[in-house]
């Protein structure tokens, strides 16, 4: 990424003045160009959303969460008015399709995954984990149109890739590559700002996500915007800094496990450590190395 294009400069603000993060999180949708016609839309705690207006209509990838869509609606037609015509789903989690009836009421074709509806449907408690409660997704969220490992989008000037990446953040991941363009959307494979997410409830794992890694890294090059699930824009260096930090940490822990450490004498040995600074707060990587340590147990537990 050159050193004059705005995502570079919107992260280096954010750190260096919290007063300023404080305001975007008040705005809570925030717009970054990327490259003409192209944009994200960030809400600092819900996914992105990758806007691609090809002058004929509009893309998106993701779709914010129910509560946030017609925020991220109104920043959407500050850019452009043409019709959203598709929106691509990365992943089933409730910030990523919540908004998708509000899209499909305008006319948009919903594609994900196949798993992605399958996942979606699903109502269960997850009590290994915080006792989180996956509510059952309402029938217009789900795709009409599945893919099950590519598909390829023509747009006008340009091609938006699909390409699943089995067993990673879920069982549904796709990562959307816009090939003339040089974008990448992983998708929530690739987290910054925040530690990563593993749902081992829907099939993801810590293999899965460096596999996925390596593929848009095999994809990108010096030159292509790198697009997360959550947090600022980045590029192919900020994408391999990533999969050290996700490669050491997920080593550390595993070995921990496999060694049959306590969850409590294996969050206090600090594995994270080198990398909590991108984490945002010791409490989130406290739950990121918990999070992992209750994996490689399940993990261990099948074998
Ligand atoms: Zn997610």
């Amino acid at each position: 990424m050159r050193a004059s294009r705005h995502p570079c400069l919107v992260l280096l603000l954010a750190v260096l003045l919290p007063s300023l993060a404080a305001a975007q999180s008040v705005m809570q949708i925030t717009t970054v160009p990327l490259r003409p016609g192209i944009w994200v839309l960030s809400g600092f705690a819900n996914g992105n959303i990758l806007v691609h207006d090809d002058g004929t209509d509009v893309l998106i990838v993701d779709a914010q969460s129910e509560r946030r869509v017609g925020l991220a609606d109104s920043a959407l037609r500050a850019l452009t008015a043409r019709p959203v015509h598709t929106v691509v789903t990365t992943h089933y989690h409730d910030d990523h399709i919540g908004g998708n009836p509000h899209w499909r009421a305008q006319g948009a074709r919903l594609i994900a995954q196949c798993n992605v509806a399958v996942q979606a449907r699903k109502d269960t408690t997850i009590t290994e984990w915080r006792e989180w409660h996956r509510a059952p997704a309402p029938a217009d969220a789900l795709p009409a149109e599945c893919l099950e490992d590519s598909l390829t989008l023509e747009r006008a000037g340009d091609q938006a890739v699909l390409r699943h990446v089995a067993s990673a953040h879920t069982d549904g991941d796709l990562v959307i590559w816009l090939p003339r363009a040089n974008v990448l959307h992983m998708g929530d494979v690739l987290e910054l700002g925040a530690p990563p997410f593993i749902d081992w409830w829907t099939g993801g794992s810590w293999e899965g996500m460096l596999a996925a890694v390596d593929a848009g890294l095999a994809i990108a090059n010096a030159e292509t915007i790198i697009v997360p699930g959550h947090g600022p824009p980045t590029d192919r260096a900020g994408m391999v800094a990533y999969r050290d930090m996700l490669q050491t940490v997920g080593q550390r822990v595993r070995d921990a496990v496999q060694r049959g450490e306590s969850m409590a004498a294996i969050v206090a040995a600090r594995p994270a450590a080198g990398y909590e600074e991108s984490f945002g707060s010791p409490s989130r990587t406290d739950q990121f190395v918990q999070l992992l340590v209750v994996g490689f147990s399940r993990q261990s537990a099948v074998r």
